[in-house]
């Protein structure tokens, strides 16, 4: 650049010599002397041609650099399509792994179920307790060998939303009675402020996992004789549930984080229940089947206080989108 301008600053005075010499600017009408002007021409032509060198120089570095772009463009473009292929592999790899596992899955926790509920006769004393673990791992495994399969069908686009008007006030109740029990046997309360709203546009089995899933999260995280609380309302016309418990909370720096897979930002020991941890895949799923509706879901949190999940979804006439 500073060759640029040093040269086009002796362009300029050469062509201030030419005009000179043609008695352009020459206020006393003096001639030169020849040689000074065949000097003056000299230079202006090897500085022509230095500028023209220098602008073929500059052509050949635009020239050089637009072919290494577009090499790493279409290295980049290979490269992804790689990735996406790998994507896919480990999607079929996850779901067909989970599908082989899930039928003997199914029939070992059958099995193991009516052994403890005592269908099959009388348990030894001593075998008690080992089956029971066993039934519970058991247990463990199948629920995380059906949210791999949900993973699987969330991201190759399978999942099918079986949509129809439905109640989120039916959907919640009957969530809120299935973890009365559970809440009950860790002294929670768990309360259900529910306003009348009008329907939602949604899969009624998918919203249950979702209100479910937070459900089981907030009974996980909150101590023993904590507080969960359930409401529904209509919010900016969508239906808006929210999620609420006074337990361990979730620190700020990871909330986004909780939506991710495998996103267990609590180390076991914060672990306020005894039952096992699962995969944190329950979130990830959560998100996906909102968004699958048009929804949304979000989390606010003070750590060491409260969380609060809030999902919102379309009621039945607005717009899908
Ligand atoms: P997990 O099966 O591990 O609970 P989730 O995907 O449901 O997986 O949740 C991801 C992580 O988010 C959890 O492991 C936990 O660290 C955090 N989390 C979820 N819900 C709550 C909550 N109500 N209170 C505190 N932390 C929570």
């Amino acid at each position: 650049m500073a060759a640029m301008a040093a040269l086009e600053a002796e362009l300029a005075a050469a062509r201030a010599t030419i005009a000179t010499l043609r008695g352009e600017g020459a206020a006393d009408g003096a001639v030169p002397h020849q040689k000074e002007l065949e000097e003056k021409t000299k230079a202006l032509e090897a500085a022509n041609q230095e500028l023209r060198s220098l602008t073929q120089n500059l052509d050949q570095i635009v020239r050089q650099r637009t072919r290494a772009l577009a090499e790493s463009e279409s290295q980049l473009k290979r490269k992804n399509v790689e990735l996406d292929r790998l994507n896919r592999m480990k999607a079929e790899f996850i779901s067909i792994a989970a599908h082989e596992l899930r039928t003997p899955m199914t029939s070992v926790v059958g099995y193991l179920d009516l052994i403890v509920e005592g269908r099959l006769g009388e348990l030894p004393g001593d075998l008690r307790r080992p089956i029971s673990s066993l039934r519970r791992n058991a247990h463990r495994l199948k629920r995380l060998i059906d949210d791999m399969l949900d993973v699987s069908r969330l991201e190759t686009g399978r999942v099918s939303l079986h949509r129809a008007p439905c109640s989120l006030n039916d959907i919640v109740s009957a969530a809120i009675d299935e973890f009365k029990p559970i809440a009950g046997a860790k002294r929670q309360s768990l309360e259900g402020r529910l306003s009348d709203v009008p329907p939602i546009d949604a899969d009624s089995d998918k919203v249950h996992q979702v209100v479910s899933n937070l459900l089981a999260n907030s009974v996980k995280y909150t101590a023993d004789g904590g507080q969960i609380r359930l409401s529904i309302d209509v919010h900016e016309g969508q239906a808006r549930l929210r999620c609420w418990d006074n337990g361990i909370g979730i620190p700020p720096g990871l909330q986004a984080r909780i939506f991710e897979p495998f996103s267990d930002v609590h180390t076991a020991k914060h672990h306020t229940s005894n039952s096992p941890d699962s995969a944190g895949l329950g979130l990830y799923i959560a998100r996906g089947i909102v968004e699958l509706h048009g929804g949304s879901i979000r989390v606010e949190s003070e750590e060491g206080r409260y969380s609060e999940f809030t999902v919102l979804l379309p009621l039945v006439g607005a717009e899908r989108s």
